[in-house]
């Protein structure tokens, strides 16, 4: 678990600044994303700082595949599942990605069709 206190997902999951929570676990925790872009917008973050999906390590593997099990528990909650309506996943890398928040976060984006490219 860091501690960084210049970064505003670690401080969620310190409990220093509130975040609607929607499911969490060892690896991960999920909490809506404060501007949704769709019906559900979840935002699926390692307990583990890492950056963004550029610096994912082979060592990271178990936390990645704990967000990616952690996706699937929300659109079950959120009546998206696959089987269901299904959903989005997207990961922001860097600044053409317009990535704004340097903790990595899974988006999960459901509830209504998604076009592509997003707009
Ligand atoms: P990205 O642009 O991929 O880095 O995504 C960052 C996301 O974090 C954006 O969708 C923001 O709306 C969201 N966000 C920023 N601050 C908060 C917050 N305090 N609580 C929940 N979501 C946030």
């Amino acid at each position: 678990v860091s501690a960084d206190e210049d970064c505003l997902f670690c401080r969620i999951l310190a409990g220093e600044v509130p975040a609607e929570v929607v499911a969490q676990d060892e690896h991960t925790l999920a909490f809506r994303d404060i501007a949704p872009q769709a019906p559900t917008h979840v935002l699926v973050i390692p307990r583990r700082h890492i950056t963004n999906a550029g610096h994912v390590s082979a060592d990271d593997a178990e936390v990645v595949a704990a967000m990616l099990v952690a996706a699937q528990r929300v659109a079950e909650l959120e009546g998206i599942a696959a089987e269901e309506r299904g959903f989005r996943l997207v990961m922001n890398v860097g600044a053409d990605a317009l990535n704004s928040v340097p903790h990595l976060h899974l988006h999960v984006l459901g509830g209504r069709s998604m076009s592509w490219p997003p707009g």
